[in-house]
């Protein structure tokens, strides 16, 4: 039998069915899997007990001819969703010792459907980042290294953990948020394939707020059907969440082997960049090649704001993170440092509480919000949103399916290579991603080969408001063509 571990979710899930193996066995496996890469430091947080018991419930149910959708499937968790009574940190010190009493809608509703909980995944502090390297239990290692190398490399941010944990089979998929980019950027540095939905699609009931009319849940798993099937159990509306959408969600495992054929795939000449990386550039037209050749129509398309969209987001994100943070105030949750008097311990308890990136965005938040700059910043940024939107819109308009980019515009680089003298050589890490969370449309990251370092490099499809199915449907057809991308063991 093939080693538990190296089962695709699908594959796991059905084998559970026949009663091929135990919930049990598979969540040993994990357990074992996850004790001996302690050096990827994906794991903030291990909960064998727990899942053990979780594991023997699914194998009681699966023996009862009552199993869920994913009874018995062991997964990972961004230490940025609540969960009951499993210590919750968001990757900050504030929240270190945070004991959430209530369960977040998204891993409820993994539960309900029988899923397994492994432990909690490393994350970019408040996921600010997107390497990995805020989080205050130090970065997640890559378990892709560079071909002949050594190095330590990045698995990409915010969701590093998540990524990092699937992509080294110490869980059969994970959790994880996206507000510019950290499902798909970390996805793309790591093989493995990251959908952020439609905003709205999933509810944002006790996840970690960064920046609330961004933020967004979506799975990251080894396969486009991995993906579909936690995407199913996800998604859905959520009274609790007042930006939930009252949708119905499809089976998204039944849009995949759909045929593309004669759908219209939208090229946009604006992310042509400037000094773009040529192999990026001919994965791209590998892509383009590859969807051209299951029948679907390429045309070239213009979405002309693209270049403010990385600018008017670091004014978006930062002025909500701004007003999100400030409920930690040493009162209400978390790390409390007591002062003479409230003013002191406020600002003692931020001032250690928050890494130096959370404090950056703090003060970027505060200021584009305050009376005198709002209009200026804050106010314009918002009109921006609204034309990147409108490009997406007029481009959907003309008959198009979904869009194609790259989802990065490099390779994993290396741990402190980025970032350490100018934040925004780490912010453009986002410039192919953000565009999608400013307009609220679906985007999903597969692997489609491999750098010239022989480090996996992804692409993204964008799609229509809640058109998800169409992403799986023309993701599953690059998987099938680029083939799966698997790290060699290391650690
Ligand atoms: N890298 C981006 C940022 O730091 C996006 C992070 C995210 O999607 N959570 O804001």
């Amino acid at each position: 039998m093939t080693e538990l571990t190296a089962l695709t979710l699908a594959e796991a899930r059905d084998g559970l069915r026949k009663r091929a193996f135990s919930a049990a066995e598979l969540t040993d496996a994990h357990i074992v899997a996850i004790e001996r890469a302690r050096a990827l430091n994906a794991y903030v947080i291990e909960t064998p007990d727990a899942a053990r018991a979780m594991a023997n419930a699914a194998d009681a149910r699966l023996k009862a001819g009552e199993a869920g959708p994913l009874e018995g499937v062991p997964l990972g968790i961004k230490d940025l969703f609540a969960t009951k009574d499993v210590r919750t940190t968001a990757g900050s010190r504030i929240l270190a010792d945070f004991m959430p009493p209530y369960e977040s809608t998204v891993t409820a509703q993994l539960w309900r459907d029988g899923a397994v909980m492994l432990g909690k995944l490393n994350n970019d502090e408040f996921a600010m980042g997107s390497s990995n390297e805020t989080s205050c239990f130090g970065p997640v290692i890559n378990p892709w290294r560079r071909t002949g190398s050594n190095k330590a490399l990045v698995p990409g941010g915010s969701s590093g953990g998540s990524a990092a944990a699937v992509a080294a089979s110490l869980c059969l998929g994970a959790t994880a948020t996206d507000t510019g980019g950290s499902i798909r950027q970390p996805a793309a540095f790591t093989g493995t394939v990251g959908i952020k939905p439609t905003y709205g699609r999933c509810s944002r009931w006790g996840i970690v707020a960064f920046a609330s009319s961004l933020d967004q849940a979506g799975p990251i798993a080894r396969t486009v059907r991995d993906a579909a099937i936690l995407l199913r159990s996800m998604a859905g509306h959520d009274p609790k969440d007042s930006t939930s959408a009252d949708r119905a969600v499809p089976d998204y495992e039944a849009a995949l082997g759909k045929p593309v054929k004669g759908m219209t795939i939208g090229i946009p000449k604006e992310y042509r960049l400037d000094g773009l990386a040529p192999e990026i550039d001919k994965l791209w037209e590998q892509g383009v090649a590859w969807l051209k050749a299951a029948g679907a129509n390429i045309v070239a398309v213009s979405l002309p704001h693209t270049k403010y969209a990385l600018p008017a987001y670091y004014i978006v994100a930062p002025a909500e993170a701004s007003s999100n943070l400030a409920r930690y105030d040493g009162v209400r949750y978390g790390l409390r440092k007591p002062e003479r008097d409230v003013i002191g311990m406020y600002e003692q308890t931020r001032a250690e509480g928050f890494g130096p990136e959370v404090r950056r965005r703090i003060m970027i938040g505060t200021y584009v919000l305050s009376a005198g700059y709002y209009d200026a910043y804050y106010l314009q940024a918002q009109k921006v949103r609204t034309l990147i939107k409108r490009d997406f819109e007029q481009c959907f308009a003309q008959g198009v399916d979904a869009i194609l980019t790259p989802a990065t515009p490099s390779d994993a680089f290396g741990i402190g290579e980025k970032g350490g003298a100018d934040p925004i050589e780490m912010y453009l890490n986002d410039v192919f991603t953000v565009t999608v969370n400013m307009a609220g449309l679906p985007g999903i990251a597969v692997p489609a080969g491999l750098s010239s370092d022989g480090l996996p490099l992804g692409l993204q499809l964008i799609g229509r408001p809640f058109d998800e199915e169409a992403l799986f449907a023309l993701g599953a057809v690059i998987e099938q063509a680029a083939g799966r991308f698997t790290p060699a063991r290391w650690w």
